[in-house]
């Protein structure tokens, strides 16, 4: 029998998620985001599940972070605009920007030299990027107003400018910081008369005054609440990713006797531990702490003990029906209905859901229904 652990990905529930974000935010067009191999879950399979739908539920556009990304999608055969959230990298990746029909974000000046100079043969879509406080990339509201006129100056070279920008604290209960960055957006909008682009998901799920012509969601399409405190839509999200495997070995402890590396967990009583197949090989964290939940035939336990490179172990001794072969979900929805977020195991290993999904290693098959 081949190791049981495996990664299904439920593209009902991706696409569930995506019509969930136009539902939000019903005058904006929704692109979505799939950068990091569609945060772990296979860009190509998730591209093509949201594009196989009728016209008026497809993507009109997919967001990637680099080239690269572009390209697996495009060998792949996905058709969908692609734009590149960080643009170019060097100047001679724009001949296969054009190549590939891409649309490109811009940043910092290099970007827009090499563009004006490169001449397309047809113009290139071009999102200009706005610091708004972030303090990451992109030209200030100030540098942008002139960047966007030379950019409308050159239309054989750029056109459908849009302006976008990222928020640093969408997620927070505590609004003022967001609320400044958004003001800023929409004076240098109406000064340029610009559309904009500004929605991640937090801000798709939870600020409709966010929403412009564009709605920029990631982690909520595969089931992840990135809000402070979940909201009633954020509580509709369904997860995409199920991280599933079984009990490969059953150990009896007596009180007292340790499991696993350092002997860190310590049975409390006599206890029964279960051996999962799945560690930090395959991108399970290790940092999960004693107590991070898992559902074991469909009901929640714990794990006790450190969490090795191939295995972990799970206190079994609630769950007497447990035995070799049982159903381990790591995170997910359980044969029997149960479902256990993501965003849950990651405040165990004092984390987020996006390095958990994006963690997953190779070597874990993805399963797609
Ligand atoms: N836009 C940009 C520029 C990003 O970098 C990201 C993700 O990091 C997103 C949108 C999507 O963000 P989220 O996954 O929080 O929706």
């Amino acid at each position: 029998m081949a190791r049981p652990l495996v990664a299904d990905i439920d593209l009902d529930a991706l696409r569930h998620n995506y019509h969930l974000a136009r539902s939000l935010a019903p005058r904006s067009r929704a692109v979505a985001v799939i950068k990091a191999d569609a945060y772990g879950h296979g860009a190509v399979a998730c591209a093509r599940a949201l594009e196989a739908q009728p016209a008026q539920a497809r993507p009109p556009a997919f967001a990637v972070a680099c080239l690269e990304e572009a390209e697996v999608l495009r060998e792949g055969g996905v058709h969908t605009p692609i734009v590149l959230l960080e643009g170019i990298f060097e100047a001679k990746e724009l001949a296969q920007v054009e190549a590939l029909g891409l649309w490109m974000a811009v940043h910092s000046d290099w970007q827009v030299e090499a563009l004006l100079a490169h001449r397309p043969a047809r113009p290139i879509p071009v999102w200009l990027k706005v610091d708004s406080g972030m303090h990451r990339l992109g030209f200030s509201p100030e540098e942008a107003v002139g960047v966007w006129q030379r950019l409308a100056a050159a239309p054989d070279c750029a056109s459908d400018l849009q302006l976008m920008s990222h928020f640093a604290t969408a997620d927070a209960v505590e609004a003022g910081y967001f609320r400044r960055q958004l003001a800023r957006m929409q004076a240098l909008g109406e000064r340029l008369g610009a559309p904009l682009c500004l929605a991640n998901s937090p801000a798709t799920l939870a600020w409709p005054d966010a929403h412009g012509a564009w709605v920029r969601p990631g982690v909520m399409l595969y089931g992840s609440d990135p809000l402070e405190v979940p909201s009633e839509a954020s509580r509709r999200l369904q997860p995409v990713m199920t991280l599933r495997s079984q009990i490969i070995a059953v150990r009896e402890l007596e009180e007292g006797e340790p499991v696993g590396y350092a002997g860190r967990w310590r049975a409390p009583r006599r206890s029964r531990i279960g051996v999962v197949a799945c560690g930090y090989g395959d991108g399970y964290d290790r940092h999960a702490v004693d107590g991070t939940p898992v559902l074991v035939a469909g009901r929640r336990t714990a794990i006790a003990g450190k969490v090795s490179m191939d295995m972990l172990t799970v206190d079994l001794t609630e769950i007497p029906e447990a035995t070799i072969g049982s159903e381990v979900v790591l995170w997910g929805r359980a044969a029997n209905g149960e479902v256990l977020g993501v965003d849950e195991v990651a405040r165990h290993c004092d984390t987020i859901s996006y390095t958990l999904l994006t963690g997953i290693l190779p070597r874990v098959p993805r399963r797609y229904s």
